[in-house]
């Protein structure tokens, strides 16, 4: 017979505290377990983490929470992908856009494919993923990927939201369906002799105990890295950001809202442009090796130009790196706390909700035991292992020349042999499907992301044979129809509207 806890306590009341509530009131809220949470008013949240992958709305729909409901107050929009300029110096191929695939891609997914290995075989014809996929028509066009004429089942999607308002719709609804908060600030964690937690001490509530500890409590890591001694391995090597200054603008009075993250590539690291109802979310993210926080703001604000005049700004820094053990003992980590690489590709919230699904389920498949814990330790790190891998490509494949933190980005030496084996592979013209499926099977991002990413950034073996025309065309012809399909979905502006409204 399995054993419930009865008592669970989640430390932390950001983005993944809520989420982390929320799914665990639903799995074992009606079995009798006291799911409670704390929060510090005196501490906060990161104030961050804006963007998020289609993910996202499966969350939403297991817990019953529509689009209508949820977004208005948070005054979120939809994101069909992400648009990078500037990370390629090669000519046609200084930008591209990363698309969430939507069913409708399927035959022109084949067809891009197929023209992927027709250019590295040599064949001298243009072949940019920006022409293939639907979402980045929407995009381009400014669209909702919400079609006039049906519901949006069809496209897959993300979102882009308000992290601090989000933060309060979650704290809402969790404590409406069940979950205790109480907000305080721990000032001690207390582990027995078993290396488990005992309880934890707290300002103004005393001293409260648990049967498990969640630890949502940011980058300190209050309880799985303080108390219970994890220490994150660095992946510093990989990839150099480690800080980020983030200053918010006004929307424009154009009357039209992006349905896209801008993620462009400036002198020491990238600026992501988030767009909401109410304003544009703007941040820097960099190295601190390359330059001081003084001279990035100067450089940001110069580029923001006047919108930005007048706001302050929130500068970050972080030790990127994650967990070994994310699950330890009675304590799972979940967020921040669980380390960190970057921002880029707007990733975090994804890893939180799949580790607090994965736990969910090992935990109750291991009869609410540890019996789980080292394959959920196994799977949390091979799936972030596998996105340091996509992200270091985008540092891997730059062509600039401007600065020495793009060249020493392209130049690193250091790379998973799996991340190295690819990108041998892919220039030596090898059977690339099954050098993928060998190294980046389980992983978050499908073939056809890597494709877009390789093709995207211009990288390809030198053109041998003369041209071939019949690529072009097709390639046109798919654009075109997109670029007309697009224009049977909402603009993005209009439909925003018409959902806020109810
Ligand atoms: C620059 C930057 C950009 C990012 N952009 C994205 C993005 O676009 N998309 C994405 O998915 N992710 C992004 N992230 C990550 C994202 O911000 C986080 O994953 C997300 O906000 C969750 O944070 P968290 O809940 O783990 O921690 P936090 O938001 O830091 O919350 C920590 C909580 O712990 C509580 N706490 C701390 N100490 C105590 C104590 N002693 N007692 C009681 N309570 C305590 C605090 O009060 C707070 O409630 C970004 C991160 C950074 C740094």
């Amino acid at each position: 017979m399995a054993t419930m806890p009865e008592k669970l306590l989640i430390v932390g009341g950001g983005t993944s505290g809520w989420m982390a509530a929320l799914h665990m009131q639903d799995a074992w809220g009606d079995k009798g377990v006291d799911i409670c949470l704390i929060e510090s008013p005196m501490i906060g949240t990161v104030g961050v983490g804006e963007g998020t992958t289609p993910l996202l709305r499966n969350f939403f729909t297991r817990l019953v929470i529509p689009e209508s409901e949820w977004m208005p107050p948070c005054n979120a929009t939809y994101k069909c992908g992400i648009s990078f300029p500037d990370w390629s110096t090669v000519k046609g191929y200084e930008t591209y856009f990363h698309p969430f695939y939507s069913n409708r891609d399927k035959e022109y997914a084949q067809y891009f494919r197929d023209n992927c290995k027709r250019r590295r075989n040599g064949y001298d014809i243009p072949i940019h993923p920006d022409h293939y996929f639907l979402t980045a028509a929407l995009a381009r066009q400014r669209r909702a990927p919400v079609p006039r004429d049906k519901p949006a089942t069809e496209n897959l999607y993300g979102y882009h939201f308000d992290a601090a308002l989000m933060g309060e719709f979650l704290k809402e609804k969790a404590t409406q369906r069940g979950v205790t908060l109480i907000q305080d600030t721990i000032t001690d964690v207390s582990i027995n002799e078993h290396g488990d937690i005992s309880h934890v001490e707290t300002q103004h509530h005393g001293s409260i105990k648990a049967d498990l500890f969640v630890d949502c409590s940011g980058f300190k890591g209050l309880l799985i890295r303080q108390a219970m001694g994890e220490k994150p391995n660095s992946t510093k090597a990989y990839m150099f950001n480690d800080s980020a200054v983030a200053i918010p603008t006004p929307i424009g009075d154009r009357g039209e809202i992006m349905s896209e993250t801008i993620s462009k590539a400036m002198k020491c690291g990238w600026v992501w442009h988030i767009p909401l109802s109410s304003r544009i979310g703007n941040g820097y993210v960099y190295s601190s090796d390359y330059a001081s926080k003084d001279e990035i703001e100067t450089e940001f604000r110069e580029y923001l130009g006047e919108d930005a005049d007048g706001i302050e700004a929130l500068h970050l820094h972080w030790s990127p790196g994650r967990l070994e053990n994310h699950w330890k003992n009675n304590c799972v980590a979940i967020g921040l706390s669980q380390g960190f690489l970057e921002p880029l590709e707007a990733l975090m919230i994804n890893v939180i909700q799949t580790s607090i699904e994965r736990f969910a389920d090992c935990f109750e498949r291991g009869g609410f035991t540890n019996r789980y814990r080292e394959d959920f330790n196994g799977q949390v790190n091979g799936f972030i292992d596998g996105i340091l891998d996509y992200l270091q490509l985008h540092y891997k494949l730059n062509s600039r020349d401007d600065t020495a933190y793009w060249r020493d980005n392209r130049d690193n030496p250091n790379m998973s042999e799996r991340l190295a084996r690819v990108l041998d592979a892919w220039d030596r013209n090898e059977d690339i499907d099954r050098v993928l499926s060998e190294n980046i099977n389980h992983q978050l991002y499908p073939p056809l992301s890597w494709y877009c990413i390789l093709t995207g950034m211009g990288r390809f073996p030198e053109p041998r044979n003369g041209p071939l025309r019949l690529p072009v065309r097709q390639q046109q012809r798919v654009r075109d129809l997109s670029e007309q399909y697009a224009k049977t979905f909402y603009p993005h502006a209009e439909y925003l509207k018409k959902l806020y409204a109810g």
